[in-house]
């Protein structure tokens, strides 16, 4: 008798089979070897394309990996490979753009292919959900489609029914607006002549070509407007930055660049600045054109996120306006990118794999050939290197559209003056008048809660963190004294731990206490706070700036958050309440970014009605930055920085890399690094300089001493190599893999 097939036993290798070489999410930067799932077979197999998820178990976990090679030999015996668990795509998850972007990524930033990969999909996707949804369909059977002409006469429902599914697959939805309830439905399903299907939403809806028709008409531009929009072609790649001042009508150039890619068919990624993205943003594209505009970025459901990465990736949106991760939507046929505010420190990822979202952006301009718009008030200074070097072109709007004034800004020196809560009395005054004129006031001060430390009056005691070497900040709403580090939060003590005397007091000022001494001050306006303790949903901040839109006279007090994307057209006054904590910072960019700071504050003001000014205080009025700044603007500074770099062999006129590694005890990390200073010092010569091992600037943070490494050199090829073998050097090293480490290429903190 035969022998029962027994399905579940693994078929006898076949030594010739080819093997599939996996793409796994973690941190080792290497490819899995595995074979194919026991379930398909060969011919079945033999159809499988890099690209597709599958799920393989990893030591005791179960990952999803991607599939980049279906047909690769193993150094490993066969006997010791395991089998894929499931094949979870038919086709590759991955764009062939997005694929290449992805293994660009993972060369250029030192990161595992599978960790890259997974960092470019959707959340949902990473955790084995299908690429397509299923939607409900209903259609003939074979028996409906066979009816003859006029059946079903007699039953008009059932007759209208008939005449839809003979025109083709209907969703529940199209029957119901047509009147056909349920049970008509199913008195067809018990004939036999109907049923409902379930098919991948991505064939049900036929990507029709999208309409490209304009809402609202296109302002008039202005000739540098006009220009921008002439320089910028179509097609092939240019890499474009666009300066210009808030206010200059930069957003207007995108949407008018827009508009060519749609009325050709294509479509548009533009890409925002974390808090900058609100729904204003959005309400704008979508006011502009008649096509699917979609937004993504972190406070959105996983579920949401999904489903526009569904319809970007089958040609049904015209226009993905994102964050960050928004760089990785696969959209067929993408005619330019938009990256507005360039210059801003959200592009880049501090975790995980450590990208930048704004220069990958002009890689996969380049790879799509493709237009790329670099847009800010105040570009980086990477950006406008690269246009002095001639690698971008260099577009400027000077004017503010519309016509409306620069701000007058003007330093109040605060030296020897009285204080009244940090605010000059000058500053109280230009207050006092801007809101008896019934105009709006807003503050700028970049530290939250109430005060940025708590003080023993009497012996000096600090209150510090347990887990950091940092100050705790007090918070009087609610009442606690809260890590800005590792949050950690601490109930506010009535005695000092020290000496026991009562006498403890706040010291400096964060926008908690400035809200409450300007409501003391001005009990007639309403004060806005706007950081992240009083805006952490999306939207809130909205609601508050409704107010502000209204027009009515108040103050706005606030950190950085004030900074980006809003325009507050009735504010007249704004004030950097204390403008020397940038000027002084440890790190190299910390100039570069207060200056853009200050400038994207300023630039909040006025409007063509009434000109805006700006007081910024300080303690410094010499400093020589500060005055150029004030006197010659973004781009004066812009310059000045850039020669210094240039002599200090810093970024953009050098490369960097930055290795950090932490550990539970003191010391381990520090030593570890010189150790691999010391392994690796001879690869590279005198090319390359190496800076430490050094103590972080904060040593410990969340109970763990941090370390780092930072390499320099002149040469980005050279780098690139060491910055492979250092991650050789500490995937290897025993100790190393006993601690947390991190490797970042182009650091924007260091
Ligand atoms: P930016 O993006 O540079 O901050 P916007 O594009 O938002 O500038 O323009 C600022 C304001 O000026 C907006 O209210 C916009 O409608 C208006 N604006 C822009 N371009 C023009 C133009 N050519 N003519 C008239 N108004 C314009
Ligand atoms: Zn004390
Ligand atoms: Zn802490």
């Amino acid at each position: 008798a035969d022998e029962p097939f027994n399905l579940s036993a693994p078929q006898p290798a076949d030594e010739d089979a080819p093997l599939w070489r996996v793409a796994v999410p973690t941190p080792l930067r290497k490819l899995y070897d595995y074979l194919p799932p026991v379930a398909l077979t060969a011919e079945q197999c033999a159809r499988v394309t890099p690209g597709v998820r599958v799920k393989v178990s990893f030591g005791r976990q179960q990952l999803i990996g991607v599939v980049v090679d279906c047909d690769a030999q193993s150094d490993f015996q066969r006997s010791k490979l395991k089998p894929v668990l499931e094949l979870l795509d038919n086709d590759s998850v991955f764009s062939a753009d997005i694929e290449r972007l992805c293994h660009w990524i993972s060369r250029y930033y030192q990161y595992g292919l599978g960790e890259v990969m997974s960092n470019a999909l959707p959340v949902l996707l990473r955790k084995g959900r299908s690429v397509s949804a299923q939607v409900k369909r209903w259609r003939l059977t074979t028996n409906g489609k066979g009816l003859p002409e006029g059946a079903l006469r007699g039953a008009k429902k059932q007759a209208l029914l008939l005449a839809l599914l003979q025109r083709g697959e209907q969703s529940p939805e199209t029957l119901k607006e047509q009147g056909i309830s349920a049970a008509i439905s199913r008195a067809m399903v018990d004939k036999g002549l109907i049923e409902q299907v379930l098919i991948d939403e991505a064939l049900a809806v036929p990507s029709a070509p999208l309409p490209a028709t304009l809402r609202q008409s296109a302002l008039t531009l202005n000739a540098q407007q006009q220009r921008a929009l002439d320089e910028v072609p179509d097609t092939g790649f240019a890499p474009t930055l666009l300066q210009g001042v808030t206010g200059s009508g930069k957003t207007e150039v995108y949407l008018q660049l827009i508009h060519r890619q749609l009325e050709a068919g294509r479509q548009a990624l533009v890409l925002v600045p974390e808090i900058g993205l609100t729904p204003q943003t959005q309400q704008r594209f979508i006011d502009r054109f008649d096509c699917p505009v979609a937004m993504l970025h972190s406070a959105m459901s996983d579920t949401a996120r999904l489903e526009v990465w569904r319809r970007a990736r089958v040609g049904q949106l015209g226009i993905v306006i994102g964050t960050r991760s928004a760089l990785f939507t696969p959209l067929p046929q993408l005619g330019i990118i938009i990256v507005d505010e360039e210059h801003d420190g959200s592009f880049k990822q501090l975790e995980g794999v450590r990208y930048n979202a704004r220069d990958a952006a002009v890689v996969r301009a380049k790879d799509c050939a493709i237009p790329i718009v670099l847009g800010s008030a105040t570009p980086s200074l990477e950006s406008l290197h690269n246009a002095q070097q001639g690698r971008y072109r260099h577009l400027e709007l000077l004017e503010r559209a519309g016509g409306a004034e620069p701000p007058a800004v003007q330093l109040v020196d605060v030296r020897q003056q009285n204080m009244h809560e940090g605010m000059s009395g000058e500053l109280l005054e230009a207050m006092r008048e801007e809101l008896q004129r019934g105009r709006q006031v807003l503050l700028f001060l970049n530290r939250r809660g109430y005060s940025p430390s708590l003080m023993c009056h009497q012996c000096g005691w600090c209150a510090d963190c347990h887990n950091c070497d940092a100050k705790l900040t007090v918070h009087l709403k609610p009442r606690q004294l809260h890590c800005h580090h590792c949050d950690s939060r601490y109930a506010i003590p009535a005695a000092c731990p020290n000496c026991h005397s009562g006498n403890l007091l706040g010291e400096g000022i964060g926008t908690e206490r400035s809200q409450r001494a300007l409501e003391q001050l001005f009990p007639a306006v309403p004060v806005l706070r706007v950081d992240r303790d009083t805006v952490s949903r999306r939207g809130e901040l909205d609601e508050l700036l409704a107010e502000v839109h209204s027009g009515e006279p108040c103050i706005l007090v606030g950190t950085q958050m004030l900074a980006k994307g809003h325009h507050f057209p009735d504010v007249t006054l704004v004030a950097i309440v204390d403008a020397d904590a940038g000027f002084f910072s440890s790190d190299f960019r910390g100039s570069e970014r207060i200056s853009q700071l200050l400038v994207q504050v300023a630039g909040r003001a006025g409007r063509a009605e009434h000109r805006g000014r700006v007081l910024v205080q300080t303690h410094h009025p010499e400093h020589l930055l500060m005055r150029q700044l004030l006197e010659q603007g973004y781009h004066a500074v812009a310059q000045s920085l850039l020669a210094e770099r240039q002599v200090l062999g810093l970024p953009p006129c050098g490369y960097l890399v930055m290795v950090r590694a932490d550990a539970r005890h003191e010391q381990l990390a520090e030593q570890m690094l010189a150790r691999l200073r010391d392994a690796l010092q001879g690869l590279a010569g005198s090319e390359v300089t190496w800076v430490g091992p050094m103590p972080a600037l904060m040593v410990r943070r969340q109970g763990r001493f941090r370390a780092q490494i930072m390499l320099r050199s002149g040469s980005r090829g050279l780098l690139a190599q060491l910055a492979g073998a250092v991650v050789g050097w500490l995937e290897a090293d025993a100790e190393a893999r006993k601690m947390r480490w991190s490797i970042d290429v182009d650091p924007q903190d260091t």
